[in-house]
């Protein structure tokens, strides 16, 4: 016999890993202890397990909260194969089934039981928990996606306000909340309406070490992307647009390029988003082109990237959204196309919107924080970090710390720029601007006499991407203001005056490829996502897919269920020759070794 903690034997022996990451094991003690736990942790971080093992641990059954519905047969999937006794109960079940489960509970026959926030709240439901709890069957309460509870978050459920009943009527049961959700108002927000004031909290770092932040430049966006995809010819992401018909076109271009691409947003059937979403989580290989209706609750662990056509709204957003990939901690890609469109639409979103003064002005800042983040030249995952208050040293796993840009001296060439607008009665937009200072005498140009201007020709020195890049940046630095009540017209703002009269130079960042001829760097992301594969015995690979592929097929689980992409990995590179070796392989338990040892052990011969 081994002296290991119960925990540890626990996570070894079902889930089949070596040891607990982060806090894990801290708050799995906390839990079996007895005490009501807030866990804040990023996705991916590992929160599952923080509420699983004590629940195989303690007596009776563990109850878990979850939002989810369609998810939770894939969270109860997963634990089935690692041989834990799960079921979920919630509206999509019919009422036989639902008895069943119900008889199973009372019979102390599950160790995880998932449920709907409406389902718990249900005199049946409670009556039953009270019959357990009577016997001391209730392990714990589990209440995941506890950000839930905010009212003014994008995910509120009303129903969760309730919760803080579970306080109440079990007051001995210990309870643990759950959230990847980072910002601090919505943490207190949980506190206070679940009524956690006692609970310990677990705060983890919300970096993301494995994700790797890049933004370019929008030039050609389809062919950047399809540059971007190619190093992933067989992984599953998510391409983000902002518009249900550039959704729609961009999957139709993209199987055109020979690439399985499947459209999803709110404009969709039901029935055909799930179906979308369904094979998006079975299958291998697929793209998901979606608008953010795409994506809560989706944890599929190897989403090798997520990319955004559009700017999100915020960067709370475009951390959340990009947060997707890369739950299994293996290498993952968050990637971004970015221009001078982005800033006049979001600009003038918000001051057509009709929200309020106050509200306009949370989202202005909020947008303002985003474009400086686009804009910086400094590295993207410590400004991220600092976003959230934590402090973060250079990373070297994004763009601007892999490939330093440069800074020019843009005062002459922004007084230029504001300038064109001045003389013009700050009545146009970027475009005609350009096409003036660029020397363009277009139809537009010559109907407004526009080539008689000062300014007509004084800009040859950059091209039409170069003068765009300068006005995004005064756009995003607030030197220059989209006017919404004049289809965008950009007007000079009191920032501006200084720059405009030499009073203060302006640093500006050079555009990526053009300025040094440099192209993003493909072979650099490519030998970090795809290629490790080169190293490993591809054929075998392949083979262990194709096996998995056909199991997940019969067993109409999604392939991640059955074994992840990284356990498969390991059993390439390993080759493990008994059962007793397979047992050592990251993500293979008893259960696992016993189900599928045989076949995988024939496979490696
Ligand atoms: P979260 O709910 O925090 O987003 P999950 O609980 O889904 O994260 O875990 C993310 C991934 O990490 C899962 O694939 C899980 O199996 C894996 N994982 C969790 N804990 C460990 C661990 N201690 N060792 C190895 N893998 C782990
Ligand atoms: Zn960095």
């Amino acid at each position: 016999m081994t002296h290991q903690s119960a925990p540890l034997d626990t996570l070894r022996r079902v889930f089949g890993y070596p040891s607990f990451r982060g806090p894990q094991e801290q708050i799995i003690e906390h839990m079996i202890g007895g005490g009501d736990a807030l866990v804040l942790m990023p996705t991916g971080g590992g929160k599952s397990l923080c509420y699983q093992i004590p629940a195989l641990i303690r007596k009776g059954v563990g109850v878990v909260v979850s939002p989810l519905i369609a998810l939770m047969q894939d969270q109860v999937d997963a634990l089935l194969q690692a041989g834990v006794y799960a079921a979920f109960l919630n509206s999509s079940q019919d009422f036989a089934t639902a008895s069943e489960i119900e008889r199973r509970l009372r019979m102390d026959e599950l160790d995880l039981i998932y449920v709907a926030p409406e389902r718990l709240l249900t005199e049946r439901f409670l009556g039953l928990m009270d019959y357990l709890h009577d016997k001391q069957r209730l392990a714990l309460f589990a209440i995941d996606e506890a950000h839930c509870v905010s009212q003014w978050g994008h995910d509120f459920r009303p129903e969760y306000i309730q919760l803080s009943a579970l306080h109440q009527r079990y007051p001995t049961v210990p309870r643990i909340a759950l959230t990847a959700t980072a910002d601090h108002l919505t943490q207190r927000e949980i506190i206070s309406r679940l009524g956690l004031d006692m609970a310990r909290v677990f705060i983890s770092s919300f970096d993301r070490p494995n994700i790797r932040y890049t933004v370019v430049e929008r030039d050609n966006p389809r062919r950047q992307l399809l540059d971007f995809l190619s190093a992933y010819r067989t992984a599953a992401g998510i391409v983000y647009c902002l518009s249900r018909k550039k959704v729609d076109e961009t999957a139709a271009w993209l199987n055109q390029q020979g690439i399985t691409a499947l459209p999803y947003h709110a404009g969709l059937d039901a029935a055909v988003r799930l179906k979308h979403q369904q094979r998006f989580l079975r299958e291998d290989g697929i793209v998901m082109v979606a608008t953010i209706a795409f994506g809560m609750g989706i944890d599929k662990p190897d989403v090798r990237f997520v990319a955004h056509l559009d700017l999100p709204k915020s960067l709370e957003a475009y951390y959340q959204e990009t947060g997707r990939a890369g739950r299994d901690g293996e290498p993952a890609e968050a990637w971004m196309t970015y221009g001078l469109n982005d800033v006049v639409i979001h600009r003038l979103r918000i001051d057509e919107s009709v929200a309020g003064d106050e509200q306009k002005r949370v989202e202005r800042s909020k947008l303002d924080a985003l474009l400086a983040w686009c804009e910086t030249v400094a590295c993207r995952r410590a400004l991220l970090l600092k976003y959230f208050s934590e402090e973060a040293g250079a990373c070297g796993n994004c763009d601007t710390c892999l490939d330093p840009p440069e800074l020019w001296d843009g005062t002459v060439a922004a007084q230029k720029a504001m300038s064109a607008a001045l003389r013009t009665g700050q009545r146009f937009g970027a475009g005609h601007l350009i096409d003036i200072l660029r020397g363009k005498a277009t139809e537009k140009v010559q109907q407004f006499g526009h080539d008689e201007l000062p300014t007509f020709a004084a800009g040859t020195d950059l091209d039409d991407a170069g003068w765009r890049s300068v006005f995004r940046q005064l756009l995003a630095a607030g030197l220059l203001h989209a006017d919404a009540q004049a289809y965008g017209a950009l007007r000079l703002t009191d920032a501006a005056r200084p720059v405009l009269k030499g009073e203060t130079a302006l640093s500006l960042r050079k555009p990526a490829a053009r300025f040094h001829g440099k192209k993003s760097t493909p072979s650099a992301r490519r030998s970090s996502a795809g290629s490790e594969l080169a190293a490993i015995d591809a054929p075998l690979f392949d083979a262990l897919r194709a096996w998995r592929t056909e199991l997940a097929r019969e067993q109409g689980v999604p392939t991640y269920v059955i074994l992840h992409d990284k356990t498969l990995r390991e059993l390439t590179a390993r080759r493990p020759a008994t059962l007793n070796d397979l047992l050592g392989v990251p993500g293979i338990g008893q259960a696992k070794a016993e189900r599928y040892g045989e076949a995988l052990l024939r496979l490696m011969a």
